[in-house]
């Protein structure tokens, strides 16, 4: 089914109503006050928190690009799919309200639900998790072979306080929330291993496959106060704090040492585990600053907090990012940034 500049835009396929009606039936099972209506109308019916902002972002996860069916399930598609755009809320210190899913599939991949379901199970159960309701979205039939989905993430937080990437100051400590690298290990095992992965889910600590937002760090950090930025390690530590350097007009300094590597990335040996803990795209912690005087605990919303190094001023012709190795030698940090499969 396609449309050019001759013919109406297509109408809904049986096959993409029957879609819907079983988006709609799986998404009816999550609940929150602040969704007046969701999946039915012409558009969800949001209530927003009096005295709350709301914050907006959306992803897309395509195949060939974010995920592949012959390396992740449907599962770890659905969940990472919508693990990013909690992340990002997560990010700001937002409380999700609602998600909106946007989802093209091959005929090939139409014509039986199985696809489908996993998906949802793997998208729903992260939601669940967090209390986030499907209010809305489209199907279509993709026009090639490849999935494509599109997730949008409505959050709330109480106005003027969202966390932001711009507010670091010179001389504030940064901070991240657990651990480095994993996903980039458990992405080198998947690419050399596919099969090994088959049976994996949410319950095990899975980096790559199964992230977990760090939602509840991120409330906690902007209830009490704690941080003066913050962003989502979604890109790699280089590239984030890049951001965050960029973005606030300051410099940084990362301690080597500091550094909390992920379990799996040690497994690589230290010169891998220090680049997938530096580079490594998809860690989906918090990377955040505080003011020295600020008084962090050992853990927020569950995870460990991990003092890495230093904000500085910008000052030429001092790096942006500074690494200081384990015998303490000072060197420019360039970011490099996630690449992706393709
Ligand atoms: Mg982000």
């Amino acid at each position: 089914m396609t449309y050019d500049a001759h013919s109406r835009p297509p109408k809904k396929t049986i096959g993409e109503l029957l879609f819907i009606e079983r988006i709609r039936t799986r998404a009816s099972a999550s609940f929150s006050s602040a969704v007046r209506l969701g999946i039915g109308d012409d558009c969800a019916i949001l209530k927003p928190i009096p005295g709350h902002e709301l914050l907006v972002t959306t992803d897309f996860s395509l195949e060939g690009r974010h995920f592949r069916r012959d390396w992740h399930s449907a599962a770890s598609a659905g969940h990472r799919t919508i693990a990013r755009g909690l992340s990002d809320l997560a990010a700001m210190g937002a409380k999700p309200l609602a998600a909106f899913l946007s989802l093209a599939l091959p005929r090939s991949a139409a014509r039986n639900t199985r696809w489908l379901d996993g998906f949802l199970d793997g998208l729903l159960s992260l939601a669940n998790t967090h209390s986030v309701p499907l209010a809305g979205g489209d199907t279509s039939e993709s026009p090639s072979d490849q999935i494509l989905a599109d997730i949008v993430l409505i959050g709330s937080a109480p106005a003027g306080r969202a966390l932001r990437r711009s507010t670091a100051r010179a001389g504030d400590l940064l901070y991240c929330t657990g651990s480095l690298g994993g996903a980039a290990a458990e992405l080198a095992a998947l690419a050399a291993s596919p099969r090994r992965f088959r049976s994996a889910d949410s319950s095990g600590d899975h980096p790559h496959l199964f992230p977990q937002p760090r939602l509840a760090a991120g409330a906690a950090l902007l209830r009490r106060r704690l941080a003066s930025s913050c962003i989502d390690l979604s890109d790699g530590l280089s590239t984030d704090l890049t951001h965050i350097c960029k973005e606030s007009k300051v410099a940084a300094e990362i301690d080597a040492v500091a550094l909390p590597i992920h379990p799996l990335a040690q497994l690589l040996g230290p010169d891998h585990a220090l680049h997938a803990a530096l580079h490594g795209g998809e860690d989906y912690e918090l990377l955040f600053t505080a003011r020295p005087t600020a008084k962090l605990p050992r853990a927020l919303g569950g995870v460990r907090i991990t003092k890495i190094g230093r904000i500085l001023t910008a000052r030429k012709p001092r790096p942006q990012i500074t690494l200081i190795d384990r015998q303490g030698h000072r060197s420019a940090l360039a970011p490099h940034g996630w690449e992706y499969f393709t």
